[in-house]
């Protein structure tokens, strides 16, 4: 599963430079701090499921048939407990051939207690018929970080009501949802194969898992499509998905690859979706197991609760998946997602985690995937920087520091998705690739996915499978990074001995926990243009180390393959720094040396590096270099660069910059610049020119902006025009910023950003029918925040954006206006 970080990110930053005042100061219960969360007991084992399905598209529900074969695990039982939530189940019974005889049982609405005929042994299976009717809007089950809430099966505009949106289905079963729709043993250490019989409306396709084996025209407007798993997979893993889609039809190796996608995206789905054969060639090669099930599948669902979900063979992603042709300009923004999903194919659906405590061997793999991913397909350097994206998230949060990987004891299931066993996680496996190295670290890899296949595993089976390969002994490495929590915080300084000929460079682990860590450390240290490797390893609180230097080193180069998970404290000279920079192996080098440099601009060193920097191979390092001008003190030259990379570079993220830095340089003679790069193709390039226009020439900007809200735009070019609307236009704009704002995806950051213009352009507003469409816009984008995150936004919403609204109108003395805005306020 993944929930999009990049713009939870953006919900920091934003909140973190607001001040919102403190809103909570309520009672914390930790209870759960006691609460030991044991592997699920297995006493029956599910074998197969099969299950008939129609949908009320009146009520949201869905008819069940379903025929479960289990049996027992080990023990003898005449018992069977199974997850059903909030259902209405309709008759039990033992099915005997053709018969079937009535069971007792019990149910409380969670789960379903059901006395067999007999005793069976773990030798006999029984099946077991269950007619039910899932209710899922009768579930109230709570949302975690990555999932706003767990009804397990979704109708979206059943009815057709809204215009605006296609009227689809789809299911989300992770954590323990799918029992909504299915009873089921709902534990991720249960798996069964499945045959799915689906009577849906004429008009849609379906999607389920596994392979569609028939297909019957019902001759009522309503079609039969039946599914079939021949392999076992966990009940969080079941999918069903219906609509009107277009279905396009790739393969790899024999096997279907297909995209579900919208009408409208028909064309650009090979655009988002087209490199998945090449990903799953490159990840069966890395892993030397074939990709394990009998086709894959990825479908969109509208207001999908999460980023994306990895059911077997049938991934789920939201549909800010769908990105127009010129959205695509900029680059695929899904394609991480893409590779996430995929991943999670091996690492999670083959080899399920044994429990939620374990959830690092799903998301750790998924996470890391992104960052191989990207090294083949993009280079090394796209490698590193996602790499190093995931170690900035996770150590912007400090509370995430004091949790395990493995974690026996939480508060919910749902708050193990975080950035511990996502960005942490894929880390920790980095730098295990690292310290074991390439070969032996997919060897162990492949030795773990056979070993598991089909069932379950765990970061001891993991341990166990990297020990039995390399012959070492990893339990210090499992045990400080698996087990325990924190990183280290290090000091890393260097002095050179003139008398010695040395070079001392200190590490002192610096961190406020009680813990020492253990870490390998690869120095390079360059010397007359020679560079010398040591490997050493910190162990104590401060480390010495000694190396031979005939004159001061032209760079020392700590962590020279920049693996380390740490937070670290270096002192070295800018020249250093531009060594560095100039005799780099690796993208971080030249990050490191270019980061240090635009903040030290004086230092003469420091421009040779940004100098370098700004022709740099890589767009992020180009980025750097201009975003460290300072526009009121730019020469000519460099101003020529910039407007070189404005007008010609290849990334549309540098035009952007480049454009922004101009825009503050504000010269009436760009003016032509920015009315031509106002039609660039790229959506950002534009918005950023139109930005630019606006400082120079308002009333032009306004014109254009109200061209533009007549045509389909995004990104930022929708944002630029929707801060120009409101701030020089009036209520006469406000039917297009509330019907852009009402169309962005929630996890898109357009749609924060959007919000604070919009909250400006309701406080123009005095017609209270408008105003209140506006107030409940934002009303629902806040409630659609995941549960997780709701404490950071709500109180952005509440005090800042309704605060300011509110203290607007009391002003004008609108009161009708005022009792809006107060009803969607908490009560306090
Ligand atoms: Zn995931």
């Amino acid at each position: 599963m993944k929930y999009l970080l990049v713009c939870l990110s953006i919900f920091y930053c934003l909140l973190s430079n607001q001040s919102i005042g403190q809103s909570n100061t309520a009672q914390v219960d930790s209870s759960w701090k006691k609460t030991y969360r044991a592997v699920a007991t297995k006493i029956n084992n599910l074998k197969h499921t099969k299950l008939f399905a129609s949908f009320n598209y009146e009520k949201s529900q869905m008819n069940g048939e379903v025929w479960l074969t289990l049996q027992p695990h080990f023990y003898p039982t005449n018992q069977l407990t199974l997850d059903a939530k909030a259902m209405d189940i309709k008759e039990v019974a033992l099915v005997n051939g053709a018969r079937k005889s009535k069971l007792i049982y019990s149910y409380d609405s969670l789960q379903l207690q059901i006395n067999l005929d007999k005793t069976y042994t773990a030798k006999e299976s029984y099946t077991i018929y269950i007619k039910y009717i899932a209710r899922p809007n009768e579930y109230k089950g709570v949302g975690s970080a990555a999932i706003s809430d767990a009804k397990g099966l979704y109708f979206i505009n059943p009815l057709g009501t809204d215009k605006d949106k296609p009227t689809q289905i789809w299911t989300q079963g992770e954590t323990e949802a799918s029992s909504v729709w299915i009873p089921t043993i709902d534990k991720t250490n249960q798996k069964t194969t499945q045959e799915f019989h689906l009577t849906v409306p004429s008009k849609y396709v379906s999607l389920s898992n596994g392979i569609l084996i028939k297909q019957t025209d019902l001759k009522n407007g309503f079609r039969e499509d039946v599914w079939k798993m021949d392999l076992p997979h966990a009940p969080y893993l079941f999918f069903i998905g219906i609509g009107d889609y277009t279905v396009i039809k790739d393969s790899y190796n024999g096997k279907e690859v297909s995209y579900y996608i919208e009408k409208a995206y028909e064309k650009v789905a090979r655009k988002i979706y087209g490199n998945t054969p090449q990903m799953i060639a490159f990840f069966e090669k890395k892993l030397g197991v074939p990709f394990p099930w009998s086709k894959y599948a990825q479908i969109s669902g509208r207001d999908f609760v999460s980023g994306a979900m990895e059911n077997t063979t049938a991934t789920l992603h939201s549909d800010a998946v769908q990105q127009d042709a010129r959205e695509l300009v900029d680059g695929n923004n899904w394609e991480s997602t893409i590779a996430h999903e995929l991943f999670h194919q091996w690492f999670g659906d083959l080899v399920t985690a044994e429990s939620w405590s374990n959830l690092t061997v799903n998301e750790s793999f998924a996470d890391f995937s992104q960052t191989l991913w990207f090294e083949h397909s993009k280079g090394k350097d796209a490698g590193a920087y996602e790499n190093y994206t995931g170690l900035r998230n996770y150590l912007s949060s400090p509370t995430d520091a004091e949790k395990d990987l493995v974690r026996f004891y939480y508060k919910d299931k749902e708050d193990m998705f975080d950035l511990v066993s996502y960005q942490k996680g894929g880390r920790i496996l980095n730098m295990l690739r690292h310290l074991v190295g390439e070969e032996a670290f997919f060897a162990s890899l492949n030795k773990y996915l056979k070993d598991n296949k089909f069932s379950n595993g765990s970061a001891i089976k993991l341990k166990l499978a990297f020990e039995a390969v390399t012959g070492k002994d990893l339990n210090w490495f499992f045990n400080q990074w698996y087990f325990g929590n924190g990183h280290p915080y290090v000091r890393i300084q260097q002095k050179y001995l003139y008398d010695q000929q040395k070079v001392l460079v200190t590490i002192q682990q610096t961190q406020t926990q009680e813990k020492i860590f253990i870490l390998p450390i690869g120095i390079d240290v360059y010397v007359k243009g020679k560079r010398d490797h040591y490997d050493v390893w910190s162990k104590n609180k401060i480390d010495s180390f000694y190396f031979p230097a005939a004159v001061t080193p032209d760079n020392v180069n700590v962590d020279n393959d920049k693996v380390l998970l740490w937070a670290k404290d270096e002192s070295k000279p800018m020249k250093q720094y531009a060594y560095q920079f100039m005799h780099a192996r690796n993208f971080m080098d030249r990050f490191e040396a270019a980061n240090e440099a635009a903040t030290n601009l004086k230092d003469p060193s420091a421009k040779a590096i940004i100098d370098a920097a700004i022709i740099d191979s890589f767009h992020v390092i180009r980025s750097i270099a201009l975003n460290s001008y300072n526009p009121t003190a730019i020469d000519s030259v460099m101003e020529k660069k910039v407007l070189h990379l404005a007008d010609k570079d290849p990334v549309s993220a540098v035009r952007e910059d480049a454009i922004n830095v101009l825009s503050k340089i504000n010269k009436a003679s760009y003016q032509p610049y920015y009315e031509k790069w106002i039609n660039d193709s790229s959506y950002t390039v534009a918005g950023a020119a139109l930005a630019a226009l606006e400082l120079l020439d308002s009333t032009k900007a306004m014109t254009i902006a109200k061209q533009f809200s007549t045509q389909t735009i995004k990104k930022r070019l929708n944002t630029v025009v929707s801060s120009i609307l409101t701030k020089y236009g009036d209520e006469q704009t406000f039917d297009f910023i509330a019907n852009s704002y009402a169309k962005l995806n929630i996890q898109s950051s357009e749609k924060f950003e959007m919000t604070a213009p919009f909250a400006q352009l309701l406080i123009k507003t005095s017609d209270a029918a408008k105003f209140k469409k506006g107030i409940d816009l934002i009303v629902a984008f806040r409630e659609a925040i995941p549960q997780g995150y709701r404490t950071q936004t709500d109180p952005y919403f509440n005090f800042k954006i309704f605060g300011d609204i509110l203290k607007a109108k009391k002003q004008k003395g609108e009161d009708e206006l005022v009792d809006i805005v107060t009803a969607v306020l908490p009560k306090f």
